[in-house]
């Protein structure tokens, strides 16, 4: 196409949590090019390589564009084939299986699984869909796999949730630490900024910690190689190292913190009778999170000592006591970088918890250049995940369903009569798996996500549960995933520059795109699918009757009228900014309801810490950080000068506990939930590549980021492979307890894992990854711990 053709606009990478700006290019109705945006300022007109070949991810040649349904002689059968049906067809075949289960088994029979690459408004409507709507809290995002540690370590440590500290770090830190994140191949466009300041800054440093080298390690001053699991012992060395040396900033901690013992939860997550499960809850007793002296701590890390830790983690006490004075240096600027690594780690919580007391005891938090920054894998992990409380415990702007006054305050912004939203948190991500096996869960929808390749566990607990006869199983999707094809019904789903979009990136940027072109065929947004599907409810059909008679004028309504036009979201008609667009989906119900659910959303979080602008303006800006107040954004948060919140004189301010302090959490190294023993002898340990998001489904449609990435492998020492009479490019089998992978191995290239490890990524659907791995979850957070379980390799 000649330049001149083309039509530009603003838009966001639909891929990782970095949230870089992009240019996208439309002609003749087709997105035919995208560039960075030059104007935006996370990316300053880069992108990486699965940014620069965004546009084709829309053009993939199996793209589904008509609703699937298994049938057998005319009718829906669970053993049928997929036949292409209408959306009335398939709407009313799904409403009429919720409504039967619904009646038989009540709201805990039916359940959503969703993620952070939902939109914002996407991922609000949903959560209202199911939590108000239908009355069931049996919501969750993949995001639950992902940081749902984070967001336990914020609350814990902080109170409320998501990072003070943003990308402009990266120009004034003397220090990086990567705590098992491989930000070379991640976060790119993140790294090209950290590169650029360790190239060009005087003296700064870069520590890279990983349980294998990986490319960050070209770029690292300290390099460390650790063994899994021992983090936690690491991260007690250093606060131990900082007390010893005489480093703790006393009068910021003395003003600002308040130490707790933290043990409050045992176990690995796994089913009641796992017998490490058995063992773990007869082998401890939780403490109650009571309060500690400051001495007291000191003795608890005392316990942490250099060669202790070195034992434990297979770390020198050189490269310790250097990592420890990274962050003991009062002169020095630290900041810490954690993805996966940390999260997925079945002390996930604790561990997050543990990189905040560093930042905590020495005072270097909340300004420019300090502070401990957690970043996310998706899209609007932050956005949509985290905020607008899709999670099976969590409502809107940090709220919790279990908490009676949280509950209200949504009730009431949602008008809906007092008791609508149960008061139980519902099935996370591992337990929906479970309760699908169980049977117990038999109406599931799952949009925007590929569990079946994601889940852990995958033989023993996710396949059976979709495949269970007792249950309907839908999946939204724009593409035949390896979990659309295990469903009973597949609903074609129009995506990113297909529809109006919004996503919050890791540095809590909040950004707006607009529709550019048609989805294909009948392909319809996640939105529109959650909006047609609630106008097939009465409200009498899925609501006890002494609910309903608290609102009698409410009987005979569809959900779709209670809650999409009863609340704030029919304030704006489609012609208030819908206008020049060409979108289908607006048209066909009558109003543009993305402003008001967005509008309705923000109303959660507007004086309580958790401020959004006014719509309009995001589609003027590229991207906002929140708090927003009179249009101006927060770059740093809880310190006077930055952040809105705290007032002059309060100096630093955690506001997001009561007495405006943070917590330090004492908590102890433990072991991992499975090992490697004489049967299976290799710790596994999965991720990602730089080619590929996620489990491929988009990327490895691009001709171009499929070959140059075209197949998993398996990493391993040359010396593990040589012990095993294996070559490089040789057929294996990768084995654990609960199945086996074929793949090839790989003695070089790019991860290069120690003695004893093995690494694979997951972008494969023709090598399953998680049929080896373990269910085992963080006890409070219930996030997977994907980093450590026992295989075996050997020649296919
Ligand atoms: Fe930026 Fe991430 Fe997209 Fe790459 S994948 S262009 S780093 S947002």
């Amino acid at each position: 196409a000649s330049p001149n053709d083309v039509r530009w606009d603003k838009a966001v990478c639909r891929f990782c949590g970095t949230g870089c700006g992009v240019l996208v290019g439309v002609k003749d109705g087709r997105v035919v090019a995208t560039q960075g945006d030059p104007d935006a300022p996370v990316n300053r007109g880069l992108n990486c390589i699965k940014g620069y070949f965004l546009s084709k991810i829309m053009y993939g040649e199996d793209r589904l564009t008509r609703p699937l349904l298994r049938k057998k002689n005319g009718v829906y059968a669970k053993d049928g084939e997929f036949t292409p049906v209408s959306w009335d067809e398939a709407l009313d075949v799904m409403a009429a299986k919720w409504k039967e289960t619904l009646k038989a088994k009540g709201p805990s029979s039916v359940g959503m699984f969703g993620s952070g690459q939902w939109t914002i408004w996407e991922g609000y409507a949903a959560v209202k869909l199911m939590k108000a709507g239908f009355r069931t809290n049996n919501i969750d995002p993949n995001a639950r796999h992902c940081m749902a540690s984070a967001v336990a370590g914020f609350m814990r440590t902080f109170g409320i949730d998501e990072p003070m500290g943003c990308y402009d770090d990266l120009e004034h830190a003397d220090a990086f630490v990567l705590w098992g994140a491989n930000m070379a191949e991640m976060h790119p466009i993140l790294w090209a900024r950290l590169t650029d300041r360790r190239l060009t800054g005087n003296g700064v440093k870069v520590a890279v910690l990983s349980t294998l080298e990986n490319r960050s390690f070209e770029m690292a001053d300290l390099p460390i190689v650790f063994k899994p699991q021992t983090d936690l012992a690491i991260l007690n060395y250093i606060a131990n190292t900082i007390i010893r040396t005489g480093a703790v900033n006393e009068a910021f901690v003395s003003k600002n913190i308040n130490f707790k013992r933290g043990v409050t939860d045992i176990g690995y997550g796994l089913r009641p009778d796992h017998p490490k499960e058995k063992a773990a809850k007869n082998a401890a007793t939780p403490d109650a999170a009571s309060p500690m002296s400051f001495e007291e701590y000191k003795q608890f890390v005392a316990d942490y000592t250099a060669e202790k830790v070195s034992a434990l983690s297979g770390v020198p006490v050189a490269q310790l006591e250097a990592l420890a004075q990274l962050y003991a240096d009062p002169k020095r600027k630290v900041v810490s970088y954690w993805t996966m690594g940390f999260n997925q780690h079945s002390r996930g919580t604790w561990v997050n918890n543990l990189v905040y007391n560093l930042h905590l005891l020495t005072g270097k938090i909340s300004e420019p250049g300090n502070g401990p920054f957690s970043l996310t894998g998706q899209p609007s992990a932050c956005g949509t995940a985290r905020e607008v409380g899709t999670f099976s415990h969590r409502l809107p702007a940090d709220l919790m369903v279990a908490n009676p006054a949280h509950r209200k305050h949504a009730e009431e912004i949602w008008r809906l009569p007092e008791g609508t939203i149960p008061d139980k948190p519902g099935f996370h991500a591992v337990q929906q798996n479970r309760m699908l096996k169980d049977g117990k869960l038999n109406c599931y929808w799952v949009q925007c996500t590929n569990n079946m390749q994601a889940a852990a566990n995958l033989n023993e607990e996710t396949f059976p549960g979709y495949r269970n006869p007792a249950n309907f199983i839908v999946v939204s999707d724009p593409y035949p995933t390896v979990t659309a094809l295990s469903a009973d019904l597949i609903l074609p789903t129009a995506m990113w520059a297909e529809k109006e979009g919004a996503y919050g990136n890791a540095e809590r940027r909040t950004q707006f795109w607009r529709q550019q072109v048609k989805a294909p065929g009948e392909a319809r947004s996640d939105l529109w699918q959650l909006i047609e599907f609630s106008k097939r409810f009465k409200v009498e059909e899925v609501w006890p009757a002494d609910l309903v008679d608290k609102r009698p004028e409410l009987k005979g309504k569809t959900l779709f009228d209670v809650l999409f036009r009863n609340g704030q979201v029919d304030r704006f008609p489609l012609s208030d900014i819908a206008a020049g667009f060409d979108n289908d989906e607006s048209a066909a119900n009558g109003f543009y309801v993305q402003k008001g659910l967005f509008e309705e959303y923000a109303g959660f979080g507007r004086g309580h810490g958790h401020d959004l602008a006014a719509f309009d303006m995001y589609h003027k800006a590229r991207g906002l950080r929140w708090p927003v107040i009179d249009q101006k954004e927060t770059q740093w948060r809880f310190r006077e000068g930055f952040d809105p919140y705290v007032k002059p004189g309060e100096g630093v301010k955690f506001y997001g506990n009561a007495d405006g302090k943070a917590n330090i959490w004492a908590l102890p190294y433990e072991p991992a939930a499975e090992e490697p023993d004489k049967d299976y002898d290799l710790w596994l340990v999965t991720g990602r590549v730089l080619e590929h998001w996620h489990s491929g489904s988009m990327t490895r449609r691009v001709p171009e980021l499929h070959r140059a990435f075209p197949n998993g492998l398996v990493f391993m020492h040359p010396n593990d492979a040589q012990k095993r009479g294996l070559r490089r490019g040789q057929e294996v089998k990768v084995a654990s307890r609960r199945g086996f992978v074929s793949t090839r191995v790989e003695t070089a290239g790019r991860n290069k894992p120690p003695e004893g490890v093995v690494f694979m990524p997951w972008f494969d659907e023709s090598q399953l990854v998680n049929k080896l791995t373990l269910d085992a979850t963080c006890p409070i957070s219930k996030e997977t711990d994907y980093k450590k379980c026992a295989v075996k390799v050997e020649r296919a």
